[in-house]
């Protein structure tokens, strides 16, 4: 089975974690879990950025040192994950011992080899970016992200030689040996390289908080060098390329240019894949504190609950493009999604079993497979086509209610028919299918409907994602093919509370 590494960027502790970067993390968690399921070794990596001029600002501002600014951010960060069922493997801090090692010994080879010079640069710096600009990048003189001026700076520096790799990265890029997503950014870097490739600084001069240079203490590593290379400092033996480094569009040079050509310079193999979402607005206005429509994570999961929001998140709009957010179109979407239709197909099946079967399931004739279609999901995993995924889901969960109607089964029992054992056991089977397919975006849920179909244990230690095998081959035999409890022993059991209580 092919390995999986994946990773979030590491986030900026300027700021507490808000919603963009929850968004990021609860995809890259799906991604995990869908692999571990389907039994690929997975490591899964996240973190924080620690080093720069604006986190020493912000620590002054706060009256910390630095590291203990850090320290009490790192930790919001990763209660937040706790708090939404992030799954990650480890979490990274390029304030860590490990890392800053890694650092030295990726530089110090870079140095070695001759891909680092020293020479004099003027140019123009946002403070922001903690980058310098170059002339076609700016708007009317402005930073294009933070509409304000840069400065004009002056520094000897070191430079990695970023244009010796225009034409091996112009390359490897076309023709997909390591792809870049979705299409439209692909074309979009290739047209940028296709202009030109200038060599970057990689040091600075009078920058404190952030790593000395091992082979000239005076000046400390530019923090985006420094940053990128979290992605090896915190992955385990074996695991590296990573399989997809999922990030914001806005940070797509840095991953799809900088990073590869660092990777070729030192002789790494290069991610396979680099997916760049996209950015949400709120009511159409792109979220911020002065308009006051941040958006913040736990006013979601105080209304919606941890799992609905990590599916809302993903929901909203297609992951690879811009959209836009609403509390009203949120709350909609519960609603409709997984009020009315998840969590009120499950409720109906496990009332009717309880009711009609004393709460057994039946034995019965399968007379269709009413979850084929969930099979295709795989693929769209493959692609990261959540708003696919989510559509199979709520496509299935229609059918299903579908069939309820057509067969009738308050009928079926009133009649005493038999063909009642076949519907239910159906139902049940298809049940039982759904959970999996809905673990990796609600984990919480999937466990709670496995629990209300009689099943012991642990959902994700069942084995039916793996290996595509279907284990349903016999209507009736849920329990013991799960190698759980037999099949007489199998209770289903109402739940007191509803999967999703109707917001109105
Ligand atoms: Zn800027």
């Amino acid at each position: 089975m092919k390995k999986f590494y994946v990773t979030t960027p590491i986030y900026y502790v300027n700021d507490s974690p808000h919603i963009g970067y929850t968004y990021t993390t609860v995809a890259a968690d799906v991604l995990a879990r869908w692999n571990r399921f389907i039994g690929s070794p997975t490591f899964f990596l996240t973190g924080t950025d620690e080093h720069g001029a604006k986190i020493l600002e912000s620590a002054k501002k706060m009256n910390r040192e630095p590291k203990e600014h850090c320290d009490a951010i790192a930790g919001e960060f990763k209660s937040a994950w706790k708090k939404m069922n992030i799954s990650n493997d480890d979490f990274i801090r390029t304030t860590d011992t490990r890392h800053e090692q890694t650092v030295r010994e990726f530089l110090n080879k870079l140095y070695t080899d001759k891909k680092i010079y020293k020479a004099k640069y003027n140019g123009l710096y946002c403070v922001q970016c903690e980058r310098f600009l170059v002339d076609t990048e700016l708007e009317g003189g402005l930073c294009p992200d933070h509409k304000t001026r840069p400065v004009e700076q002056s520094e000897e520096n070191y430079f990695f030689k970023l244009s010796d790799y225009r034409k091996k990265l112009i390359d490897i890029i076309s023709d997909g040996s390591m792809g870049i997503l979705p299409e439209g950014r692909k074309k979009e870097i290739l047209g940028k390289l296709k202009l030109g490739l200038e060599d970057i600084s990689i040091s600075r001069a009078n920058l404190p908080w952030a790593i000395p240079l091992p082979f000239d203490e005076a000046q400390t590593t530019y923090v985006w060098i420094d940053a990128l290379i979290n992605y090896i400092s915190g992955c385990p033996q074996n695991f590296w390329p990573a399989n997809v480094h999922l990030i914001g569009k806005d940070i797509l040079w840095f991953h799809s240019v900088i990073w590869p050509a660092l990777l070729l310079a030192v002789g790494l193999p290069l991610p396979e894949k680099i997916y760049a979402h996209g950015f949400f607005t709120v009511n159409g206005q792109k979220m911020s504190k002065t308009i006051g429509n941040v958006i913040r994570v736990e006013e979601l999961t105080d209304k919606f609950g941890v799992d609905a929001t990590r599916y809302l998140l993903l929901s909203a709009f297609p992951f690879g493009t811009d959209g836009d957010f609403s509390m009203d179109g949120l709350k909609e979407k519960y609603n409709s999604d997984l009020a009315n239709n998840i969590g009120n197909l499950v409720s109906r099946v496990v009332t009717m079993v309880e009711k009609y079967t004393e709460g057994r399931i039946p034995e019965g004739q399968k007379s269709k497979k009413l979850w084929n279609e969930l099979l295709l999901i795989k693929e769209h995993y493959e692609n990261l086509d959540f708003n696919k995924i989510l559509d199979t889901i709520l496509k299935t969960v229609d059918s299903v209610n579908r069939y309820i109607d057509s067969s009738a089964p308050w009928k079926l029992a009133k009649e005493k028919n038999s063909k009642l054992n076949d519907v239910l056991s159906n139902l049940c089977e298809t049940l039982w299918v759904l959970a999996h397919y809905l673990y990796p975006i609600m984990p919480q849920t999937a466990q709670r409907i496995w629990e209300q179909l009689g099943q012991a244990g642990k959902i994700e230690s069942s084995n039916f994602l793996l290996d595509n095998k279907i284990v349903f081959t016999k209507v009736g035999s849920v329990g013991t093919e799960v190698g759980s409890v037999g099949k007489e022993e199998i209770k289903i059991t109402r739940p007191k509370i509803p999967l999703f209580p109707r917001l109105t």
